[in-house]
């Protein structure tokens, strides 16, 4: 029977996405138990996706009773800027329903306890602390090459949000100021137009008139991917090598920058596109030897995250376990 001890002590973290609903119940070990997923309602009304969430906290939590375990907190990850204080979704490009809502609030009210919600990056940079490369270091960059690429700021074992939530776009840093890919933020030349999976697509789709001899002709426009265009590169296709060798030239220039401003013990890169790692560091990590100051070049180590999708929920249990993100890993 169980006796209510802290160790038995469950979260129940959420990673809410644009498109997939992911939740797993996580001990104190960082051990993840119980999963759940479901999509992410593509509905216009923010109610529709508090009931998804409550639902699959609900099932974590039936799951866990039948084991005797219990679910001490809820921790949701959220595609964008949030106001962690209020529980406001300030901006959410990727799930727009939620945008402008109070989204903290109407999951307490709906769960009737207590509910963290954190940025998306900045939940990964947490988890791969916690959990994974960045395990025992105190002042890391974390970057996520998805979709998008999202950034998360550790300083000195502090989380970096910034007075308004909206620090560690790195995502958003220009590279390429001269006739430079739109953004959607609205800028041009953003480190995401270069190395998102879908820069990888874009840069090939240009390229490819370029290269008539590239494997990536067998494949139709509409189903080319990062993942295919990743698979091709390490079979030795030219234009996929091409590719990848510039996304991995424009991070290392955004990297060098991090590297002098924050004099970070290590950069994690994590997200779809880091599975092709073994193709674009060498590439990356050149330029920032090139671009870096030789001290904090030398001291920063560039790798691969190691959580991959869990590092949110990861990141999301941490902060509910810890209560708060200025208690000690
Ligand atoms: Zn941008």
């Amino acid at each position: 029977m169980n006796d209510g001890s802290k160790e038995d002590e469950l979260v129940c973290a959420v990673d809410l996405g644009g498109t997939n609903l992911r939740a797993a119940n996580i001990d104190r070990n960082g051990c993840l138990h119980e999963r759940v997923r479901n999509s992410t309602p593509q509905s216009d009304k923010p109610e529709d996706v508090v009931a998804r969430v409550a639902a699959a906290v609900r099932d974590c939590e039936a799951q866990a009773l039948k084991r005797g375990a219990r679910i001490q907190s809820v921790s949701v990850v959220v595609p964008g800027t949030v106001h962690i204080e209020t529980g406001l979704v300030v901006n959410a490009p990727n799930l727009r329903s939620v945008q402008g809502y109070k989204l903290g609030p109407a999951l307490e009210s709906a769960l009737h306890r207590p509910v963290l919600l954190e940025n998306d990056a900045n939940a990964s940079a947490l988890g791969e602390r916690w959990q994974g490369a960045a395990r025992g270091h105190h002042t890391i960059i974390c970057l996520t090459l998805g979709t998008g690429v999202g950034g998360g700021i550790i300083l000195d074992g502090k989380l970096w949000r910034g007075p308004d939530g909206t620090a560690g776009e790195l995502g958003h840093t220009t590279v390429e100021p001269f006739g430079g890919a739109q953004c959607k933020c609205g800028n041009t030349g953003c480190l995401e137009v270069y190395a998102s999976a879908t820069a990888i697509v874009r840069l090939t789709r240009e390229s490819l008139a370029q290269h008539p001899n590239s494997l990536l002709h067998s494949i139709n426009a509409t189903e080319l991917t990062s993942e295919r265009i990743c698979n091709a590169a390490i079979a030795g296709d030219e234009l996929a090598l091409d590719v990848f060798q510039r996304a991995g030239v424009y991070l290392g220039i955004a990297m060098a920058n991090f590297v002098n401003i924050f004099n970070p013990e290590m950069i994690v890169i994590g997200g779809g596109v880091s599975a092709a790692w073994e193709v674009f560091a060498q590439h990356a990590r050149a330029e920032v030897r090139k671009r870096a100051f030789p001290v904090p070049a030398q001291r920063c180590r560039i790798e691969r995250a190691k959580c991959g999708d869990d590092a949110g929920l990861l990141g999301a249990a941490w902060l509910a376990l810890e209560c708060g993100d200025s208690s000690p890993l």
